[in-house]
């Protein structure tokens, strides 16, 4: 009887020691997911320099030949940036982010803090995928109604200044004029692809009978660096970080040599790089991003950005946490959440990431609500927290190497450009200034941390310490209007010539 005990209780034990045998096989198995996504992730400073050198010598490469590099660097035709003397009122229209605006900016002939007044609303979405006609209408309309309800005269025989903000691909023939090459987000408008985008918008104006003059057709980037150079006149370049990304910078038109014979009066001219479709092997890719690819609605296309930007960095860290619950239990059944592309967006990734509440609370609602995944344990939930440092932290390391590799190419990296020679300490480095833009820059601090953490450690102290990081706010609306203000009174727009 008591042999007979003794057996069972036995066999209790082994059940349990079994038990937790296993839970810790499966925990092992999750460390194991976590361990590959660090090791594939890994930005070690030799990594990021690889990408700066890879970064510049595809700048080169896209700037010798039209096709030479992902990076397209397009031409803007802006050629003169804000100096601070503008004066006037001048006015903008923004379409391509969220929502359409429209803005109005005065300017006193001294840099000063600006401060607009804008309007916005949503484009119906009818529009969206409509005819040109109607669109540009809508748009002339809202204009027409913003003018009326300012102190400027709808019928004032002074021909006003409108900077146009179109945030979509187009190949720019002049300062204030470009062929739109394709729509992207929600708008699909067929008839309006191939045909010239700022003279569409002038026909509607002067269908409405409104005096203005679209004097620049411009993308976000380049009406941040506007901003950036209203502001800090050492401002080279401009990089946004939000939904999307893209980067434009200061170029001398005589290393533009895809178009030769380039003439402005700076000498120089703002290139576009549309950095988001960058590509090199120094990447860190994961698994996860060859998925995400996949999946996308545009395969191969913009490869930078799928690893950088708000629009994809919630769903890489859904991607891991959907592997690590299909490896073990540690997070219950697989939720069916975790199959839905984007489900977990970049601010919800963010909120868990910078949770600082010793028992991960933000973690916990976020997985339940978002993701239908309920009571996991603490350790489970750090794991998470891990999850996404990783992810935010390659994001920003990347996006600084971007930044660097534009200050190599005009040599403000301190190592005497491209083509190296001087060691670092002999050059005299220039105080640089980039403009930044973007919510992930701005509303994420751990994002933030890390890119000036890996700026740092990627230039040393010695020359870090000359290159600030300017916050602008609104580039894509503000920098417009300031864009329309520097090239009316200069009337550089004729002054481009090809020789
Ligand atoms: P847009 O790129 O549309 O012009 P933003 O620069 O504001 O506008 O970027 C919006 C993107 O930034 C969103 O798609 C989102 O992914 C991301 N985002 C917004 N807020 C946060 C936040 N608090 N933390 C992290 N990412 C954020
Ligand atoms: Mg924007």
């Amino acid at each position: 009887m008591s042999v007979g005990v003794a057996v069972a209780a036995c066999a209790v034990a082994a059940l349990v020691v079994g038990r937790r045998v296993k839970s810790r096989r499966k925990w092992n198995r999750v460390v194991g997911v976590l361990k590959e996504l660090e090791e594939s992730c890994e930005t070690t400073v030799g990594r990021l320099r690889q990408v700066v050198d890879a970064m510049a010598v595809e700048m080169h490469a896209g700037l010798a030949s039209e096709g030479g590099s992902k990076l397209k660097m397009l031409l803007t035709f802006v050629d003169n940036l804000p100096s601070g003397s503008e004066k006037g009122i001048f006015y903008a229209l923004d379409l391509g982010g969220t929502n359409f605006r429209v803005l109005r900016v005065e300017l006193g002939g001294q840099r000063s803090d600006l401060d607009p007044d804008v309007e916005q609303q949503p484009i119906p979405e009818q529009l969206m995928t409509g005819r040109s006609e109607d669109l540009f209408d809508f748009i002339a309309s809202s204009l027409y109604q913003f003018v009326e309800k300012g102190n400027d005269s709808v019928q004032s025989p002074v021909t006003k200044e409108l900077g146009f903000t179109f945030s979509f691909p187009v190949k720019q023939t002049s300062v204030s004029s470009g062929v739109l090459i394709k729509w992207t987000k929600a708008f699909a408008i067929k008839d309006m692809v191939g045909k010239e985008v700022a003279g569409a918008l002038q026909q509607a104006l002067t269908r409405k009978g409104l005096n203005m003059r679209v004097a620049v057709l411009v993308n976000d980037t380049v009406g941040t660096i506007a901003l950036g150079r209203y502001h800090d006149e050492d401002t080279v370049a401009a990089v946004i970080i939000g939904t999307g990304t893209n980067a434009c910078y200061w170029e001398r038109t005589d290393a533009i040599i895809k178009c030769q014979g380039l003439l402005t009066t700076s000498g120089s001219m703002v290139v576009n790089m549309e950095w988001g479709h960058f590509w090199s092997s120094h990447l860190p890719r994961t698994s996860y991003d060859i998925e995400l690819d996949a999946e996308s609605p545009n395969p191969n296309d913009q490869g930078f950005e799928k690893m950088i930007s708000g629009m994809y960095l919630g769903d890489i860290v859904r991607r891991v946490i959907l592997r690590m619950s299909e490896e073990s239990d540690i997070f219950g059944p697989v939720s069916s959440r975790l199959y839905m592309p984007f489900a977990l967006r970049t601010p919800a990734m963010a909120a868990m990431h910078e949770d600082d509440s010793p028992e991960l609370m933000e973690v916990a609602r976020i997985l339940k609500d978002v993701l239908d995944i309920p009571d996991i344990p603490l350790k489970a939930r750090k794991l998470v927290v891990k999850i996404c440092d990783v992810v935010t932290r390659r994001a920003a390391r990347l996006a600084a190497a971007g930044i660097v590799g534009i200050l190599k190419k005009i040599g403000r990296d301190g190592s005497g450009g491209i083509t190296g020679g001087r060691s670092r300490s002999d050059v005299k480095m220039r105080r640089t200034a980039v403009a930044v833009e973007g919510s992930l820059y701005t509303q994420y601090t751990m994002f933030r941390e890390y890119l000036h953490e890996a700026l740092h450690e990627i230039l040393g102290e010695d020359i870090a310490r000359h290159v600030m990081i300017n916050v602008t706010e609104d580039g894509s609306g503000t920098g417009a209007a300031l864009l329309a203000a520097s090239h009316s009174s200069s009337g550089s727009v004729d002054n481009i010539q090809l020789v």
